[in-house]
């Protein structure tokens, strides 16, 4: 069982990494549709859907919002500038 945190190779049967102490067991059932995984799927055989660390995914999703928002606060101010600058030519 690779850590996914740290990528240390740890014993087949750890529940927590060995270096950094982070639990690597994967989710026993389908986030999405709820079927029972073995071990080693880490992909949902009947959906297709990857059934790692779902909390630090929502977490990067939120991040990744927060940049997005950025974006569009500083082009909405670049563009209000060259309206502001066009006008007073
Ligand atoms: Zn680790
Ligand atoms: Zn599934």
């Amino acid at each position: 069982m690779k850590c996914k945190r740290c990528d240390t190779v740890n014993e087949h049967d750890s529940i927590f990494c060995k270096k950094c102490g982070k639990k690597i067991e994967l989710n026993t059932y389908c986030v999405k549709c709820n079927k029972k995984l073995n071990d080693d799927e880490i992909f949902c055989t009947q959906c297709g859907i990857e059934n790692v660390e779902v909390i630090d995914l929502e977490s990067n999703n939120k991040k990744n919002a927060g940049v997005a928002l950025l974006i569009i606060v500083v082009i909405t101010l670049f563009l209000s500038f060259i309206t502001f600058a066009v006008n007073n030519i």
